[in-house]
């Protein structure tokens, strides 16, 4: 019997991206509110998004604050966080995202920008503290702007 016609009857909520919803769902989960699905697929929730949920939750990060931490978690931003990223200086897209255009506008494009301008050594892995700072650096910028 295919796996399909097995599960036919379940109820399936399946999450493709972390969205505002799925936001939503983990906080309603997390406060011990049973939910009727029989199977939840996720998007990627991994310790270190869950800590940010509880963040999160405990009111000491913002919702738009849980996004851009979460968002060093998509592939350009890892790549960005690498020891010694491929292309340097070409990872960060001009256009997309609007934090790409934070990024080039605060010099938290590439490891090459982010070492002349912010003196965040280019090598080596970015740490934790170094993201969370390039995390309030677009914050602000994008805070500026919203605002002008
Ligand atoms: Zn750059």
């Amino acid at each position: 019997m295919r796996k399909t016609l097995y599960l036919w009857k379940l109820d399936i909520l399946e999450f493709k991206e972390m969205s505002d919803e799925w936001l939503d769902f983990i906080v309603t989960c997390r406060s011990g509110q049973p939910h009727n699905h029989d199977i939840v697929i996720g998007a990627m929730e991994n310790d270190q998004i869950y800590n940010y949920v509880a963040d999160y939750i405990d009111g000491i990060i913002t919702r738009e604050q849980f996004w851009m931490l979460a968002w060093f978690k998509n592939p350009i931003m890892q790549a960005l966080s690498a020891e010694n990223p491929e292309h340097d200086g070409k990872q960060t897209p001009m256009k997309g995202h609007p934090v790409f255009l934070a990024q080039h506008a605060t010099a938290c494009c590439c490891r090459s920008c982010l070492e002349k301008w912010r003196h965040i050594p280019a090598g080596k892995i970015l740490t934790e503290s170094e993201q969370s700072y390039i995390v309030d650096v677009l914050m602000q910028w994008i805070e500026a702007e919203m605002n002008r």
